[in-house]
């Protein structure tokens, strides 16, 4: 049997059907692949023990005749961040050490009615705070194509686990681009869906205006196959939207079989494709993208949005405000940890010694902006202009979708940096998602799909296409598209030229590197 890692999801679910192979054939061989990787990427957090149980459960219902849904047996990794009934859901903080939900996450309980078959949890910053997966609690993930390169965050280790072939693809969170930037820096694709398209219930929050649960994988297709089974009205989310979505599957295979992008107006942003802060590789594929795109028969236009000049800054302001807010449920009587100070302690002094143990410095950082932003006096000077901005913003994006149908920037202003380099610098850290959180700002879909190896450095670069709230199908048949005249040039997928993780690791013991 061929290496079932290998396989895309929508591979593996024809080959389930076929009889090819079984659940617990895929299972196994992923958790072979975790067993033998992991070690060095740390992409997961926790292994679901019962992995192969339910595996064998979904097999059984075959076997009987059971008429099963497309993607019952296909395993799948899921952010630490969404609550699983059985195994831990941390959200990389050690203020959740241990906590295991007494319920799922919506995306989970549809997942599992799917017969999809959870691999474990995945790393990720703290409470999905960070860009780089460094302010987990648990230690930082490693990016499959260079052990000393970040994987991206704060998701990270989905992005990790699916570039790594340890999953075919994967659950993340996106509230500032933490789905499509890791994407970028690892090969995958991401997707962040219009907000209100699947539902929070469950994802443990962090900016709630802002936070979206989405697919991470390695084809545009699978990450359309994972959107379809999460997505959809859920009545326990105040925000989910009640629309009727279009197959997004279908979508992404329409845009496979045409190839042709006749007609489509491309808005490329002038304010997030280039200049300062870009990576000349970056810059580079990008415009070879849009080559691609014009030679398929796309009318590529420039746009101006103007304010998204503002976009990091106010999103700083926006998202701790929020965050400080929901973060206040973690006070030592709810949830996971509590630190009794030596000699007992009133219970101010006993939530006060848990959150100093039980936060990192970045969740720290953004609980002290948000709440000064908040308080008294500053309210209309900080939190209140950010608001604004962010009208301001959305504003940007329709006057832009009145002349182009989706808009294209790089998914990331760089390549994967070197793990540490922007650990003591927030704010550069901050400035690498210049280009995914306006779409969140806004409300608006976003995806991230590999657009090629920087030239200077061999690592991935990702490019990233928005699309009008609900049009999230548009974003599926157009980067279908794109994927399908890539992997012509390249004469097959980018991540098949990842380097071997598993005999690269044997050379680096064998060199006496580690
Ligand atoms: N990197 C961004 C941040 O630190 C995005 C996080 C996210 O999308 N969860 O806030």
């Amino acid at each position: 049997m061929s290496d079932l890692t290998r396989l895309t999801a929508a591979e593996l679910s024809a080959g389930l059907t076929a009889g090819e192979f079984t659940s617990v054939d895929a299972t196994q061989a992923h958790l072979d692949r975790i067993a033998a990787v992991d070690g060095d990427v740390h992409a997961y957090l926790h292994v679901n023990a019962a992995a192969l149980a339910e595996a064998e459960a979904v097999d059984a219902r075959r076997a009987a005749g059971e008429q099963l849904p497309e993607l019952a047996g296909v395993p799948v990794a899921i952010k630490d961040v969404l609550c699983t009934i059985g195994m831990p859901s941390t959200a990389g903080s050690k203020m959740l050490e241990g906590w295991v939900p007494p319920y799922d996450a919506t995306v989970v309980e549809r997942m599992k009615a799917a017969g999809l078959i959870a691999l474990g949890k995945t790393n990720m910053d703290e409470f999905a705070m960070g860009s780089s997966t460094e302010h987990s609690a648990f230690g930082p993930t490693r990016n499959p194509w260079n052990l000393e390169r970040i994987p991206g965050g704060s998701g990270g280790g989905s992005a990790a686990a699916v570039a790594a072939f340890e999953a075919p693809f994967a659950l993340g969170s996106d509230t500032g681009g933490s789905i499509r930037q890791p994407a970028a820096v690892t090969g995958s694709v991401g997707v962040k869906p219009t907000y209100g398209g699947v539902s929070r219930y469950g994802a443990i929050a962090l900016a709630s205006s802002l936070d979206q649960v989405g697919p991470v994988s390695r084809t545009v297709l699978d990450s359309a196959l994972l959107h379809d089974v999460i997505g959809g009205h859920d009545p326990k989310d105040s925000t989910s939207l009640k629309d009727a979505w279009p197959s997004f599957a279908e979508a992404a295979r329409a845009g496979k079989r045409d190839g042709s992008l006749k007609g489509l107006r491309v808005g490329v942003v002038k304010q997030i494709a280039g200049g300062e802060g870009f990576q000349a590789g970056v810059t580079q594929r990008f415009g070879e993208s849009l080559e691609l795109l014009a030679d398929a028969g796309a009318e590529i236009v420039e746009v101006s949005a103007p304010n998204f000049e503002y976009a990091v800054a106010a999103y700083y302001l926006i998202l701790p405000a929020e965050a400080s807010s929901n973060l206040a449920k973690f006070d030592s009587v709810r949830f996971g940890l509590r630190v009794t100070p030596e000699g007992g302690g009133t219970v101010e002094q006993v939530m006060a010694a848990t959150r100093e143990a039980g936060l990192g410095d970045e969740v720290k950082r953004r609980i002290i902006l948000g709440t000064y932003a908040l308080s008294a006096g500053y309210y209309d000077a900080y939190y209140g202009s950010a608001q604004k901005v962010r009208t301001l913003i959305q504003q940007d994006f329709s006057n832009a979708f009145e002349q182009a149908d989706v808009l294209v920037s790089p998914a990331a202003p760089t390549t994967a940096f070197k793990l540490g380099e922007k650990l003591d610098d927030p704010l550069a850290m901050y400035l690498n998602d210049i280009t995914t959180i306006p779409a969140n700002l806004a409300g608006v879909p976003g995806i991230g799909l590999p657009m090629g190896l920087a030239p200077e450095d061999g690592l991935p670069v990702g490019i990233q296409f928005m699309a009008p709230a609900r049009e999230d199908a548009r974003l599926y048949t157009v980067g279908a598209a794109l994927e399908q005249l890539l992997e012509e040039r390249w004469g097959g997928p980018l991540l098949s030229q990842a380097p071997d993780l598993a005999a690269s690791s044997m050379l680096a013991v064998s060199d006496g590197a580690i």
